[in-house]
């Protein structure tokens, strides 16, 4: 909420944005789109951002729109869940301090720490006996059913699951939906975040990834005012359009990489357990970080500001200076995969079969 707080502080007309109100109907025409509200009002303008997350109602309204262009073809990627995942803070448990990650595997589970000065974040992650499409909401009784299964579960050496639940703050137990879509435009509508690409929190890359997408559109989309004031129905095409074309690539490798390491880290079968044991004995420990950071250094910047200064990182932006790395998608595919192999087991507490 802080960093939500900090964007909202620095927006020059802040009584443009509506809480509390809900999208019903998008109406789009050759002058602009008109944007139904749930209370009746409408609002206005050249194009519609739709980033209102893993169920997207504006996803919907924006295929129905393309069906009605592509004589009813279907378009959706239909988002499944393979894991569904029970997350939470409690007080940092003794043992851990601020900066630690510690993940501990077992035979189709998971569980993440990461510890912060006070508290800690959980995540215990479970893989579903068969993978589902359809939406589901748990309730808090099936949440609190669901944790009452793994109470005397290790998460450290030191720790059980118990001692983190009953120094909790709070928890919710979600299905962990997954997908790309392959189309992310039509008409006037552009979708953006988990809207467009959905992925598993394991690696942390869902929330980066739709910042990514927010600076590439708005990049392209101030090119296109410099150009022109009153953009046409075309023009605003091609810019979604160069925009998914930069942006799909980055999001699916993520999507596919963050795929693999959550069933890796579940040890859903023998050689990803055994390869979690022995990869770390074998591979310098710096070696899944690097490999991350090979990913990381080709984010999307927003072209048209400063960079404030600051010190560089032991692995610079590839826009910053030149790197040793190579940067192609083929050698950040190998070495992404060899990360996971890697990261599982750096991250351990402990490990058990
Ligand atoms: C347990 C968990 C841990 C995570 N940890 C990380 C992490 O460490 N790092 C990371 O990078 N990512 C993380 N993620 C992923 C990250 O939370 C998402 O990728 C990110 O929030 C996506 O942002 P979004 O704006 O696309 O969607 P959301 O954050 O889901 O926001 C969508 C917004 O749209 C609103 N909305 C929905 N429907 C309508 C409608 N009809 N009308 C108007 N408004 C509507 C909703 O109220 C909501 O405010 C995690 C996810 C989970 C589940």
């Amino acid at each position: 909420m802080k960093f939500v707080e900090l964007l909202y502080n620095t927006l020059p007309i802040q009584s443009k944005v509506k809480l509390n109100q809900s999208v019903v109907d998008i109406l789009q025409d050759a002058l602009g789109v008109s944007v139904i509200l749930a209370d009746g009002s409408v609002e206005q303008g050249d194009i519609v951002v739709a980033s209102d997350g893993v169920h997207s109602y504006t996803r919907e309204l924006m295929y129905k729109h393309a069906n009605n262009q592509n004589s009813a073809k279907k378009l959706a990627t239909t988002l499944q869940s393979r894991y569904k995942c029970l997350f939470g803070i409690s007080s940092l448990p003794s043992g851990q301090t601020a900066g630690d990650m510690v993940e501990t595997h077992y035979k189709n589970m998971c569980i993440q720490l990461l510890c912060q000065a006070e508290h800690v974040f959980w995540f215990l992650f479970v893989k579903l006996e068969t993978p589902t499409t359809v939406k589901v909401n748990y309730t808090e009784e099936e949440a609190l059913a669901f944790a009452k299964q793994y109470m005397d579960t290790p998460v450290t050496s030191s720790t059980s699951f118990r001692d983190l639940w009953q120094k909790g703050y709070r928890f919710t137990l979600a299905n962990l939906e997954e997908g790309v879509q392959k189309q992310w435009h039509s008409g006037r509508i552009v979708l953006l975040g988990d809207a467009a690409h959905k992925m598993t929190p394991n690696l942390a890359f869902g929330f980066n990834n739709a910042l990514e997408s927010a600076a590439s559109l708005t990049n392209h989309l101030h090119k296109l005012l410099e150009s022109s004031s009153i953009p046409t129905e075309n023009s605003i095409s091609a810019v979604f359009k160069a925009y998914q074309t930069q942006r799909f690539s980055r999001a699916k490798f993520s999507h596919d990489l963050t795929a693999f390491y959550t069933s890796f880290a579940a040890w859903e079968n023998s050689l990803m357990k055994w390869a979690s044991i022995i990869t770390p004995k074998i591979l310098p420990e710096t070696f899944p970080v690097d490999q991350l950071a090979k990913l990381v250094k080709g984010a999307v910047k927003l072209e048209f500001l400063e960079v404030p200064e600051r010190e560089l990182g032991t692995v610079a932006f590839d826009d910053e200076v030149e790197t040793k790395y190579a940067s192609s998608m083929a050698i950040a595919w190998i070495g992404g995969l060899l990360a996971v192999l890697v990261t599982g087991v750096l991250w351990s507490g402990i490990g058990s079969s």
